[in-house]
This record gives C-alpha cells, sequence and structure tokens, in this order.
C-alpha cells in the first residue's frame, strides 16, 4: 500500500462500490450458489470464439473504425430494418460501441448539459443517477412501484419542465423483469410530442421477451425513433458479458454528438470479437429463439421455487424476477440477502440497491441466467427457507 497524502474533492461521494461486485465478491467468498449478477455461466456458441480466433490469428488485431466495423453496422441496421422496420443508415446512425454501458456514457456525455433534468425510473440499473450526476445535470426520479411497477404517467407529465433534457428507459426492465406495453408507448408519444425530450433506451435484454409479447423498441415507431437513442448489448444477447460490445441507434444529428464522446472515451471497440459478431448475426436463430430459451429458464426456476416461501412476482423479460419476503421476516433485503448467501448459500440482489435513498420493500432480485442445474440446486436451497 502506498503512503499517499491525497484525498481527492470526489465528484460521486454517495457512490461506493457496485451491488453487483459487492455480492459477487460475497457469494465467492460463501461458495454460494450464485443467482445475483445478470451474467450467464453456461457457454457462448462454440462457433462464436471459433470465429474470433480466426479473426484473429486472420491479423485483425488493430483499432477497428472508430464507428464499427462495416459489417457488423450493416447486420446491425439490417436487423432493425427486419426486426423493427426501422430503416437506419450504416454510416452515421449506427455505432459499435464497448458495451450497452459505454453507449449510455456517451450519450449520456455527448448529449446532458450541467443544469439539466433527466427523468429517470427508480429502482434504476445503478449506473444511471451517477452518469447523470457527473455531468453535473439533476436526475428527476420516478419511483415504480410493487406490485406491478408501472410508469405513472401523470407524475411523468408533472415533472416535464423546461429543463427537461432526457427521459431514461429501461424495456425490459432490469430489476423488475416488467415491459412497456402498447399503452405506455401512446403515454410516451403523446408526453413527448412537440417537445425537444431525448429519450434514451436501454434495451439491453430486446430478445428476452415472454409469454408471446413484443418487444416495444423505440425503434418500431418513426415518431419516437426520431428523438431516441436506442441502446443495446452483443453480451446479453450471445452470452459473451465479457466481451463488453453493444451499439446504439439514433438520428444521425444525435449520433454525431455521441461520437464525439465515443471516439475519446473508447476510440473504438474490440476489432476481432466485432468480426465474430458480424458473421453470428448472419445466423438470427441465435436471437430469434433468445426468448424461449430462457423463458424455459424462467418457467424453471418458477417452478422449482414453488416449494418455497418466497412470493414471486412474474417476469415478463429480461434476465430477472423479482421475490418477496416481507410475510417471512423484518429485516432488511440486505440483511436478508446476506443471509441469504452465509446461511443458505444463495446469492441474489437487495432491489433497494436500485433507489437511491435505498427505498427497501422487502424484495430480492434472482437472475435466471444460469444453467439448469444450478438453477435448481439454488432453489432447493431457498426451499429450505422457513415460514
Ligand atoms: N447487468 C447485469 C446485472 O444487472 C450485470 C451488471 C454488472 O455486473 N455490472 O446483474
Amino acid at each position: 500500500m502506498l503512503h499517499s497524502a491525497f484525498t481527492p474533492h470526489s465528484k460521486l461521494p454517495d457512490v461506493g462500490t457496485t451491488i453487483f461486485t459487492v455480492i459477487s465478491q460475497l457469494a465467492a467468498r460463501y461458495q454460494a450458489i450464485n443467482l445475483s449478477q445478470g451474467a450467464p455461466n453456461f457457454p457462448c456458441s462454440n462457433d462464436l470464439v471459433r470465429y474470433a480466433h480466426e479473426a484473429m490469428q486472420a491479423g485483425h488485431n488493430q483499432y477497428a473504425p472508430m464507428s464499427g466495423l462495416p459489417a457488423l453496422r450493416e447486420a446491425i441496421a439490417a436487423k432493425a430494418a427486419t426486426l423493427y422496420s426501422q430503416h437506419y443508415d450504416v454510416d452515421d446512425e449506427v455505432t459499435v460501441m464497448a458495451s450497452a454501458s459505454e453507449a449510455l456514457f456517451s450519450a449520456i456525455t455527448a448529449l446532458v448539459h450541467p443544469g439539466d433534468e433527466v427523468l429517470v425510473f427508480e429502482p434504476a440499473f445503478d449506473s444511471y443517477i451517477p452518469m447523470i450526476t457527473l455531468q453535473g445535470a439533476t436526475p428527476v426520479v420516478i419511483k415504480l412501484a410493487a406490485p406491478d411497477f408501472a410508469i405513472p404517467w401523470d407524475e411523468v407529465a408533472a415533472n416535464i419542465t423546461p429543463r427537461t433534457r432526457m427521459l431514461l428507459l429501461n424495456t425490459p426492465h432490469n430489476p423488475t423483469g416488467t415491459v412497456l406495453s402498447a399503452t405506455d408507448i401512446a403515454q410516451l408519444t403523446a408526453l413527448t410530442n412537440g417537445t425537444d425530450i431525448i429519450i434514451l433506451s436501454d434495451e439491453v435484454y430486446e430478445h428476452v421477451v415472454f409469454d408471446g409479447a413484443l418487444h416495444h423498441s423505440m425503434s418500431r415507431y418513426p415518431a419516437l425513433a426520431a428523438r431516441s437513442v436506442v441502446v443495446t448489448s452483443f453480451g446479453k444477447t450471445f452470452h459473451v458479458t465479457g466481451w463488453r460490445v453493444g451499439y446504439c441507434l439514433a438520428p444521425q444529428a444525435l449520433m454525431a454528438e455521441i461520437r464525439k464522446v465515443h471516439q475519446f472515451a473508447m476510440f473504438a471497440a474490440d476489432t476481432p470479437m466485432q468480426y465474430a459478431l458480424a458473421r453470428l448475426m448472419a445466423e438470427p436463430a441465435h436471437y430469434l429463439e433468445l426468448s424461449a430459451f430462457y423463458q424455459q429458464k424462467r418457467d424453471l426456476l418458477t417452478q422449482a421455487l414453488a416449494a418455497s416461501p418466497l412470493r414471486l412476482h412474474p417476469s415478463q423479460g429480461s434476465f430477472f424476477m423479482l421475490a418477496s419476503f416481507g410475510h417471512l421476516s423484518d429485516e432488511s433485503d440486505s440483511a436478508f440477502v446476506q443471509r441469504l448467501i452465509v446461511e443458505n448459500g444463495v446469492a441474489t440482489i437487495p432491489v433497494s440497491a436500485f433507489y437511491r435513498d435505498g427505498t427497501d420493500q422487502q424484495i430480492i432480485r434472482l437472475s435466471f441466467a444460469k444453467d439448469d442445474a444450478t438453477l435448481l440446486a439454488g432453489a432447493e436451497r431457498l426451499c429450505r427457507l422457513t415460514a
């Protein structure tokens, strides 16, 4: 350890280490079955690994173009055209990013000014509010409440001011597993019509939507697409969260600003991974079958937990489902999660971590992005909880 006199003036004084790192470390220490992080513990396609290997062997080991490999941008634009009937310009409206996180960060940094307000819904993925705060902007938080976590559109309307620069959405939603409906889209369209509000839409679980529901991407709706930055992730779609490759779609004028940040934050995403992903994108089954793949996992975990005393909330999409335990214990969700790790050997995430003020509804988040044996073993341990 260095002896240093520096105590920097923190830009994020209220922020600690992200909950996903804290819980993953605890899970490792107690060798708990890890149903916490939304990261698969099963392998990605062998072909994808081979494609990356072949790209490296073919010498594709230097910088990719700043905006992304043309073949990959073409594949992304073709997918948006096929699935969402939206025609993004391959050169100017599609950018490959070094993760969806980088896309969100670049978009917020490029488009949000000091003094601006950004509407954000809680529970919120834990990076959103710090990214807004770092710009000197004000997060205007609208709380979604159990059990349905529906967006209170009248409250959204009441919170729109001349300073509202951006509205941050996430569908399917982490951590609640809710998805936006056609009614939500109608409300959103009416509320933003005639304003200059930018929608930043985190759609990293776009291919994980259950029970035949439609993914209401902003890309689907011309009036919304014209004011939206749509962010998504190859990591979530192709089981390679460690590759850190995502992308964003936006109209040219917005994208030009986003690229000004991206070019200096990362310059470009990993080259061999982009070659590999472009080849896998030629096989749409990989993403078209993903909803069914994860629905089976959701159902397996739901059935396996039927004998547990936890009260499960239905999940409509994403890698996650919520469970309430307030009828079992007076503990905070953090204390309950800690006890589940230490005494029951199962790691989950306390939902209070997704609220800036730590709102605790005695709900935990379970990730079912795990192989079936892990889901069954985790559920078996949770079934030993006593009511
Ligand atoms: N998005 C994933 C989750 O919510 C992983 C986040 C992370 O580890 N940074 O669990």
